[in-house]
Formats: structure tokens, C-alpha cells, sequence
């Protein structure tokens, strides 16, 4: 079977969809499944929406396009807005989070010409500092957005945990409910999502007493990889090795740990540093930083991964016996997941 390739376990993704869903419910909060680390793969959505998912959100407008036109039956959520895909926003995509008036504004624009209603989700900067409204101007927003065609203000939302490393906790949860209650009781509406954030909530989830007006949270990673997210511990009862890499051995020699020479740059423009190990199995595998971001993987036998160029990992094998057309699997975290599921050189094989 040819390499590199990526083993997806459509099982093992089902069961920790199915899980979240029923923990998170169990305090009536709804999951989205996030498929931007997966790139939309349609076959992995229809996973997600056969475990009772019901709405998919992706980053980018090309994944929601190639989910909908697969057939793929689910409200879709865009997770940013860009002012010049505004057309495309509302032609494919159900919902979007906002946090620019002037984009709404645009998107209210196409939504009338497209005879649609494009539901909008308002986030809230409470402290990440990625995207968002600061709340002393989010009245003022709502203000205008309420009184837009074409748009249905839907809830509001916050997302911490992935730039600032900031904590979801009780606190920032309390916050965002109490903000949801003003814009409900100011402008007598009913919001349909009080968007929590991400697979970094888990925590906050585990631990309180009271969700307050939290109904929803977008999660990806946790489905996917099994983990929360503050600390990447795993979450007792699901598959952390839904993905594997695999990849092959291309060169096996018996070689020095040490490069002979002067030296100087590498390919990327660093200068290398090694250990002496004496002599060492040394390995080359047919996959590089052009495929997977290396630093990201594991490697499941004992071997040592030395570094990597663009289409080589160079490892030492130690004990292990590795002979050319050997194969090497590997756990992958976020960043490499999502750099393999991106690359058109690695293989998918569905299990
Ligand atoms: C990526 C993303 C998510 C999902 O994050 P995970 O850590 O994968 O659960 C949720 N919300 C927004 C706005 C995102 O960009």
C-alpha cells in the first residue's frame, strides 16, 4: 500500500463525536463539529452528522463549498468572515461569527440579493485577544445589526484559548452569560446560540456548578484527537489515535551520528547542532516538512526523530530493526494533522 499515507478511523472519530455530544448535552449545551483541521473532508463530516452532529463550522468558505456540494446534509457555520467572500458566505454557509459591522453590512448586501437570511453569530472579545467585539461597544453593534435585511442575529459568542492562552473558566463563562441576558432584555430577543468556545471549555464544563446561559460550544480537536485543550490531556473514554502517519523507510545504513565537515547552514537556512552517538542505525523516511509538520509527530516504536527536510525524516533506530520498505507510524498532534490532512502528498486510507 503505497506511502505516505494517513489512516482515518471513521470509528474511532464516531464514538468521541458521540461521546461530547451526550457529556456536553447532558447540561443542555450543543456541540458543532469543527472540520477546519480536517479540510472539509466529506467523507469525516458525514461521520460527524451520522453521530447526531447536526451543524458543521469550518474556517474557510472552499471546505463549506466542497461539504455542501458533496450533499452533505447539516447547517454550516463559517468560522471567519472575509468582506470580499461575502457572496459566497451567504450562498453556502447558514451562519457566520462576526465581529466587523462592516462586513455584516456586506453580507446583509448579498442576503437580500440572494433572497436569503443569513444568520449571524456576534463574538465577544473577552480577554484572547484573536477576534472580537470589546463589550462596551457590542449594544452599539447589536444596535445596527438588528436593523439589518437580510441578517438574523443568532447569539453571540467567545472564544478563548488560542492566541492568548487564555482560560475558560467560571469567570469568563459568567461574563458572557450576563452579556447574553443584557442583549436579550435590552433589544427583547431571544438568542438561539450563547457560543462558549472550543475544546479548551472541557475543563470549565467538568468543573461547574452552573453553565449559566452557555447552550453551545464548537469543538474540534477534542473530537479528532481525543484531548482537551489547556494542558492536551486526553478526555477518559476517547480515542486519541483516531490518525496515524505512515510512513517508509527509504535508506537504512549503518552511519556516524556525527556530520563530517565544516559546519554551516542547512536547507532552512539554520545551523545545525548534533550529538555524538558514535555509530547509529541511521533511517531515512519518505516523508518531509513539505508533507507534515514533523515537530508535531510521535513516533509509536522506540526511535529518535533527528530532524527533517523537505521530503526526509531522518531518524536513529536505536534498537529497532528497520529495513527499506519498512513502515513507521506515527500519533500526530494538531499542527501535524492539520498540515498532513492539507498536503496533497499524503494519501487518506479510511478505515
Ligand atoms: C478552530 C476554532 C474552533 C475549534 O477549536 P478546537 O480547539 O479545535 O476545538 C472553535 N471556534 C473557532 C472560532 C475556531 O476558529
Amino acid at each position: 500500500m503505497i506511502t505516505p499515507r494517513i489512516e482515518i478511523n471513521l470509528r474511532k472519530i464516531a464514538h468521541n463525536a458521540k461521546t461530547l455530544k451526550e457529556l456536553y448535552g447532558s447540561k443542555g449545551i450543543d456541540v458543532i463539529g469543527v472540520t477546519k483541521v480536517v479540510c472539509g473532508d466529506t467523507k469525516i463530516a458525514n461521520i460527524l452528522i451520522k453521530s447526531g452532529i447536526n451543524i458543521l463550522a469550518d474556517s474557510r468558505i472552499d471546505n463549506i463549498k466542497k461539504m455542501h456540494n458533496a450533499g452533505i446534509q447539516a447547517q454550516f457555520l463559517l468560522l471567519r468572515s472575509i468582506y470580499s467572500q461575502a457572496k459566497n458566505i451567504v450562498k453556502y454557509a447558514d451562519i457566520s461569527l462576526n465581529s466587523e459591522l462592516m462586513v455584516i453590512k456586506e453580507l446583509s448586501k448579498f442576503a437580500v440579493k440572494q433572497d436569503a437570511t443569513h444568520k449571524i453569530i456576534l463574538m465577544v472579545e473577552l480577554g484572547d485577544l484573536r477576534e472580537g467585539i470589546m463589550p462596551s461597544n457590542l449594544e452599539k453593534i447589536v444596535n445596527e445589526v438588528i436593523g439589518l435585511k437580510g441578517i438574523e442575529l443568532a447569539g453571540i459568542g467567545t472564544n478563548l484559548a488560542c492566541f492568548g492562552g487564555i482560560k475558560p473558566d467560571d469567570k469568563k463563562m459568567e461574563n458572557l452569560s450576563s452579556i447574553a441576558i443584557n442583549i436579550e432584555d435590552k433589544f427583547e430577543l431571544k438568542l438561539e446560540f450563547v457560543s462558549g468556545g472550543n475544546s479548551a471549555n472541557y475543563n470549565w464544563f467538568m468543573s461547574t456548578k452552573d453553565v449559566g446561559k452557555i447552550n453551545n460550544l464548537r469543538l474540534g480537536e477534542s473530537i479528532f484527537l481525543g484531548c482537551e485543550t489547556l494542558e492536551r490531556k486526553p478526555i477518559p473514554g476517547l480515542f486519541t489515535d483516531a490518525f496515524t502517519l505512515i510512513a517508509e523507510v527509504i535508506e537504512s545504513k549503518i552511519k556516524p551520528s556525527l556530520p563530517n565537515g565544516n559546519v554551516y547552514q542547512d536547507a532552512f537556512g539554520n545551523t545545525p547542532k548534533f550529538i555524538d552517538r558514535g555509530l547509529i542505525k541511521r533511517i531515512l523516511l519518505g516523508v518531509g516538512l513539505q508533507d507534515v509538520l514533523v515537530s508535531g509527530l510521535t513516533p509509536l516504536l522506540d526511535i529518535d526523530i533527528l530532524g527533517a527536510s523537505s521530503d526526509h525524516i531522518i531518524v536513529d533506530a536505536k534498537q529497532t530493526d528497520l529495513k527499506v520498505g519498512n513502515t513507521v507510524e506515527f500519533n500526530l498532534n494538531y499542527g501535524a494533522l492539520l498540515s498532513a490532512m492539507t498536503s496533497p502528498y499524503i494519501n487518506k486510507k479510511y478505515k
